[in-house]
């Protein structure tokens, strides 16, 4: 069980991406095929509950994982790919604060999701 939780744990170090359970699952057969489902969403809800992964539902209500970085960093998801691109801004950080200070609160954390559609490019037509 612990070796198995091991193998669990480097796969999610390893992703770059943010995969669900069951890619979780995919990828930790790999290396062990006697990982049930089970016991990988037991793990991940674990790891979840200690603050070491993170869970997002990017809007089609399927979690999905990553590790729980230092470095904060926002989601934009492709509407039609599901493609998810990480991105940071000064600004909308800088932005959020302020309206946590208006409110009368220090702002100590938040989610934000954009969601959109790939506009044309030259090398799309
Ligand atoms: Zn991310």
């Amino acid at each position: 069980m612990t070796e198995q939780r091991r193998i669990i744990a480097r796969v999610l170090d390893k992703a770059r991406d943010h995969p669900d359970v069951e890619e979780v699952h995919r990828r930790a057969v790999k290396v062990d095929d006697k990982i049930s489902l089970s016991t990988v969403y037991r793990t991940l809800k674990l790891f979840e509950s200690k603050g070491i992964l993170e869970r997002h539902n990017f809007g089609e209500g399927r979690g999905v994982y990553e590790i729980a970085e230092s470095e904060h960093h926002d989601h934009l998801i492709d509407v039609k790919t599901g493609r998810v691109i990480e991105f940071q801004n000064e600004d909308i950080e800088a932005l959020q604060e302020a309206i946590a200070r208006k409110l009368g609160y220090r702002l100590v954390g938040h989610r934000l999701e954009l969601y959109g559609e790939k506009t044309s490019s030259k090398k799309g037509r």
